[in-house]
């Protein structure tokens, strides 16, 4: 690490406090001279931390390791627990440090991507594979808003509609099993949103023969409904 980047984390313990960071930086050496992070729980060296956790595990004797050993063998439930809770303790300070080092954080995560982007491919192309439905939605939403169409729907959403309209087209009532497709009832491009309550499902001609018409229009030529 260099100097500057010490500095920019150099705190007091007080400060680490108020501000609730799990460590703080002084840039002075601890009593046995190492120059490392403090835990701002009890201002301890951090070195001074992993040595003596290092030094109690080789204290213990093959004996108690046993024991330890069986107790969690005969506490499965209690042992897997234990290890949750330290697993959240030690989500929560990843992303709080996280928090606190935003920038270096973003740079690296965007290294990260452009040294993966293939491999990013491939698992994006499995969970498209997977989640086929899924996949299609995001598309569809996403052309929604770049045609300036705002909001989302879910594919709850669709079931929603789907049983509301009883299966049917909301035009001509041909049974929308098989084939449907999701229609803006005000278009996009006549200023609708792309939020569940401007949908209605149609079936293929409808939708076909309704594209880019005015909605009403449409529905008193062809149906004769005073919409
Ligand atoms: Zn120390
Ligand atoms: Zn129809």
């Amino acid at each position: 690490m260099t100097k500057s980047t010490f500095k920019l984390d150099m705190r007091s313990r007080k400060e680490a406090l108020t501000s609730n960071r799990p460590l703080y930086f002084t840039g002075k050496a601890c009593p046995r001279g190492h120059i490392d992070y403090r835990r701002t729980q009890n201002g301890e060296c951090c070195q001074c931390a992993r040595d003596r956790a290092v030094a109690k595990y080789y204290s213990f004797s093959e004996e108690s390791k046993q024991k330890t050993y069986a107790w969690r063998a005969r506490n499965r439930e209690k042992y897997r627990q234990y290890l949750l809770s330290r697993r959240e303790r030690q989500t929560l300070l990843v992303k709080r440090w996280r928090l606190n080092n935003l920038e270096k954080c973003r740079a690296r995560e965007a290294k990260y991507r452009a040294n993966n982007r293939e491999l990013r491919k491939a698992q994006h192309k499995r969970w498209r594979k997977a989640n086929v439905d899924k996949a299609r939605l995001q598309v569809r939403n996403r052309q929604a808003r770049r045609k300036g169409g705002k909001g989302k729907y879910t594919l709850d959403d669709i079931k929603r509609l789907f049983s509301a309209q009883k299966g049917m087209c909301a035009y001509c009532r041909t049974d929308l099993t098989t084939r449907r497709h999701v229609d803006h009832i005000i278009p996009l491009s006549r200023g609708g949103t792309n939020y569940p309550a401007n949908l209605q499902l149609l079936c293929p001609q409808c939708n076909g023969r309704k594209h880019a018409r005015d909605p009403m229009d449409f529905a008193r030529k062809e149906f004769g409904l005073l919409l």
